[in-house]
């Protein structure tokens, strides 16, 4: 065995091919590791799982990041598609989370483009100020996803070609597990089945064998903990510590169903997860291909196990007795330091902040990406610390700026102590009209910011000079501006194929 990594070492690029990667757990995050890595250093890479413990396996929405995965592994989004049950998904519709009957958008992509290199928020933010144009005009009435989702249209035209760049899938998590276990056996990861019961570090704090119950120990020269919220590496080996999130983020449990399709096949089939404010947190409706995946995020503070179950039952139309329910327990918070000596945490062995913003798989293999990249601990720690940092506040940011108060949830909820990160964003963005991004490769862009800030009437405060709607020369710019985008999208989505037609295209080729 060659000796163990010292953190600072550029391990995979000086000598990646000879390593030998053992990974703990045959969850979405283990599996993808296991391919991931196999594929890109061309390793040797075990993975050892374990019969009796289950995965999570809940994470059924995807951001558009899913797209570069499938690409960077040679996988044929078709193949994908048919495989893990997958819809497409243009974007999140939040239903009574700004206040009860109050809805809005967070479609993906841009929203139509920039005037002068402005995002066009500003411009729609002043016309609005000086009332030429109506109220009820939304900024995300200028996204073409938007407009795509409320005619529920798929990212393909007639012939089944991608004629869109940004968009996701919504997908069975189970079968993607089954996927992505297929892929990496047949780029040759090593599989074992068995509990991993303890493990030997030796002097210098790194792993050097990783003991399963009645077999033969791991040996391998890195490690990679996706055992869940067991941790069994990570945290009960190596002790890494824990960054608890549970005071900012309520919500704590989640009872999760599938609902048989409610619409005949003629009826439109939305492209787009619905997202519902709860009495005690929110619900998520996903559209797969045979049903739709469903669940209710909730903090266990405000509300029962029962009475979860029972107001997600009324909100989706299930019969109670009829359905059956699985309720898991969520541990809110990040791992500061995700890679200790040579054991490196990725999944929810690292961290977990609800999936509002459908950032779990993201987050794998954004890790995955650092990790390879990086190539040593301080840097990978730094990165992914802003990545989680980044998500916690952009997800945080739904609750801040709602206004409901009709129960103790959403008025505990409005005043949580805010991480300074997201303070100084929210002050940063009323005074001086931008957003404080990460400097390293943001998860959430600008547009994003706008998306959910502005239907709760938090706009961009400085006024830029160049769309000062007082000069009547910029107002019939932007006027003409703003109505050509509207027309543009009028025209472009009558390109695109109903979701429907998308997926018969696909399924049924
Ligand atoms: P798990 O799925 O928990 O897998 C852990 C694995 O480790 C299992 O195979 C288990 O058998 C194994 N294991 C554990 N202990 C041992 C041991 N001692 N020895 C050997 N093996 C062991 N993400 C999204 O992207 N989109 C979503 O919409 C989304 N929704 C979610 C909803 C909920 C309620 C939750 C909780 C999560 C959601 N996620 C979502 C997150 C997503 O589920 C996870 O990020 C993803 O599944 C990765 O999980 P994992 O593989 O790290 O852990």
């Amino acid at each position: 065995m060659t000796p163990p990594i010292p953190p600072e070492t550029h391990v995979f690029f000086d000598r990646a091919g000879d390593c030998h990667i053992g990974i703990v757990g045959g969850g979405t995050a283990g599996w993808m590791s296991a391919a991931t890595l196999k594929r890109r250093l061309g390793c040797r890479v075990t993975v050892v799982e374990s019969s009796q413990i289950p995965s999570i396996g809940v994470g059924e929405a995807t951001i558009p990041a899913m797209i570069d995965w499938l690409h960077n592994m040679g996988i044929d989004e078709d193949e994908f598609m048919r495989r893990t049950g997958a819809t497409f998904k243009l974007g999140i519709r939040f239903d009574d989370w700004v206040e009860p009957q109050h809805r809005y958008w967070h479609p993906f992509g841009n929203c139509g483009g920039t005037i002068d290199g402005l995002d066009l928020v500003h411009h729609w933010n002043h016309a609005k100020q000086a009332g030429w144009i109506a109220p009820s005009v939304a900024y995300t009435d200028f996204s073409l996803q938007t407009r795509m989702c409320e005619q529920a249209r798929g990212p393909r035209d007639q012939t089944g070609r991608c004629v869109l760049d940004n968009y996701a899938y919504h997908l069975d998590a189970g079968r993607l597990a089954v996927f992505l276990r297929e892929i990496a056996l047949a780029e040759g990861v090593e599989h074992r089945v068995g509990d991993v019961v303890g493990a030997r570090c030796d002097r210098d704090g790194n792993l050097n064998e990783v003991f399963v119950e009645n077999q033969a120990s791991l040996v391998a020269d890195l490690y990679i903990d996706c055992s869940g919220f067991a941790s069994v590496l990570i945290d009960r080996a190596m002790h890494s510590g824990w960054t608890d999130w549970s005071s900012q983020l309520l919500c704590d449990r989640a009872v999760v169903c599938r609902k048989r399709p409610d619409f005949d096949s003629t009826s439109p089939l939305r492209p787009y997860t619905i997202s519902t404010g709860m009495n005690a947190g929110w619900s998520w409706q996903i559209p797969l291909q045979e049903n739709t995946g469903c669940g209710y995020v909730y903090s266990s503070a405000h509300i029962g196990d029962d009475d979860a179950r029972q107001e997600l039952s009324r909100l989706i139309g299930v019969d109670e007795d009829d359905t059956d329910f699985r309720t898991l327990g969520m541990r809110v918070g990040m791992r500061p330091n995700g890679w200790v000596g040579n054991c490196v945490a990725i999944g929810l062995s690292s961290g977990f902040i609800e999936p509002l913003e459908s950032t779990g798989i993201f987050l794998v293999q954004r890790a995955l990406d650092e990790l390879v990249e990086c190539g040593r601990a301080e840097l990978f720690n730094a990165r992914m610390n802003e990545v989680y940092c980044q998500t916690r506040d952009f997800v945080l940011m739904h609750y801040v700026v709602s206004r409901r108060r009709d129960t103790a949830f959403w008025r505990d909820a409005a005043t949580v102590e805010l991480p300074s990160s997201l303070a100084r964003l929210l002050e940063v963005y009323q005074r001086e009209g931008h957003v404080l991004l990460p400097d390293h490769a943001p998860t959430f862009a600008e547009a994003n910011h706008h998306f959910i800030l502005t239907p709760a009437g938090i706009t961009p405060g400085r006024r830029f000079a160049n769309c000062d709607m007082s000069q009547p020369e910029m107002r019939e710019v932007t006027t003409e501006i703003l109505e050509s985008v509207v027309q543009q999208h009028h025209q472009l989505v009558a390109k695109f194929a109903s979701h429907r037609r998308c997926l018969e295209l696909i399924t049924e080729p």
